[in-house]
């Protein structure tokens, strides 16, 4: 590179101290697969394990030949399908939750604007605000991950958008209803909701974005449903909201086999119910037998403290083990001995459990 080339870059993705910058990824599945010799357990991206029912690979396979045009710009199937599902709310659709959280930055944010986040959590939040020129503000989870609303009110002051995560990734706990509506009652700016978990915990109640004008609640087709790989998110957002926001958002950001899927998938609520079953049976028994601490969660993975090892040490361990976790020592705000492990299939699971007791034997 020419130091010609390097003066294109901003200096946001070139920190002068240079500084890790963007998603921090898990380690490669294929790369550790190849080192293994064998398929490993995939637990480090909280994606549905059991892949998408077969009324979506069906749905898919019937939309392949439409593949030349571009999507339906109205998306109305899947309008229709959201609505007959959760009620008659303002629904946007976009390439995973991360594409609307990105859409919704990029409409609000003028340089320099404040947004709140709560952390440890998601950093998509921070990367993408930053990208928008916005400037972020982290309260603190309280020791026991816990949230502290009156600090989320008073850092929200004069702020455009504060990022809310319930169940909260990497800590799976979740915040009451209650909450949420005090925070939306008490501050000025927007409170985006991301529910990308929200179907493994006591859920939020759509009807609360008719009672707060503010109030955005993201969800995904990732995590749940089994869609990672195909990029399709959600929100219902306020009435006055949506039309700004069908501005400022990419063209034909959603392609038709993500919708047809997600259609066919919010409709098979059946496989739904297994899948989520299949967690909850999983989730108490990892929490009950890991020999190390676990986080009560809320959600489809667990937070566990590997302590004296860091998150990174860790997750090289269960790694040589044919075991792929989440190292959580990027997460900011966040003590660097945790990994967080999503419930996968009973053998990913079991071997799970076999590679936690290994590494407790270890640190004894
Ligand atoms: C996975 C995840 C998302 C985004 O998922 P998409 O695949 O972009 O829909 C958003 N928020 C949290 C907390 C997540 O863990």
């Amino acid at each position: 590179m020419t130091s010609k080339q390097k003066t294109l870059i901003r200096s946001l993705y070139d920190p002068p101290d240079g500084s890790k910058v963007g998603y921090a990824f898990s380690l490669s599945p294929a790369e550790v697969e190849r080192q293994f010799g064998e398929p490993v357990a995939r637990l480090a991206s909280n994606e549905n394990p059991f892949g998408p029912s077969p009324a979506v690979i069906d749905a898919m396979q019937r939309s392949l030949s439409e593949v030349h045009r571009y999507p339906d710009r109205e998306m109305q199937s899947l309008q229709h399908a959201l609505k007959s599902l959760h009620g008659e709310y303002s629904f946007v659709i976009g390439a995973g939750m991360d594409g609307i959280i990105e859409t919704v930055l990029r409409l609000l944010l003028e340089p320099g604007d404040k947004v709140v986040v709560i952390e440890p959590t998601f950093s998509f939040y921070q990367i993408a605000a930053e990208a928008c020129h916005g400037s972020v503000c982290a309260v603190p989870l309280r020791h026991d991950f816990s949230m502290d609303p009156q600090a989320v009110i008073a850092a929200s002051k004069g702020t455009k958008i504060t990022f809310l995560c319930t169940p909260n990734n990497p800590t799976g706990t979740a915040v009451p209803p209650e909450t949420i509506e005090l925070i939306a009652q008490s501050i000025d700016g927007l409170l985006f909701v991301d529910c990308a978990y929200g179907e493994f915990s006591t859920d939020i109640p759509y009807d609360i974005v008719k009672r707060h004008s503010n109030l955005i609640i993201g969800r995904t087709m990732s995590k749940l449903y089994g869609l990672a790989g195909l990029r399709l998110g959600y929100a219902a957002v306020p009435d006055w909201f949506l039309p700004y926001y069908e501005k400022a958002k990419t063209p034909f950001a959603v392609d038709v086999l993500a919708l047809r899927a997600a259609v066919a998938a919010l409709m098979d609520q059946e496989y739904k119910e297994q899948v989520h079953s299949h967690i909850m049976k999983w989730r108490e028994q990892i929490i009950q037998k890991s020999p190390l601490p676990v986080t009560p969660s809320s959600s489809n993975f667990c937070l566990i403290d590997v302590s004296p090892k860091t998150g990174a040490e860790a997750t090289l361990f269960f790694a040589e083990r044919g075991v792929l976790v989440r190292s959580c020592d990027s997460f900011s705000g966040l003590e660097p001995h945790y990994i967080r492990a999503s419930i996968g299939l009973d053998w990913e699971c079991e071997r799970l459990l076999e590679v936690l007791h290994l590494l407790a034997e270890e640190m004894k």
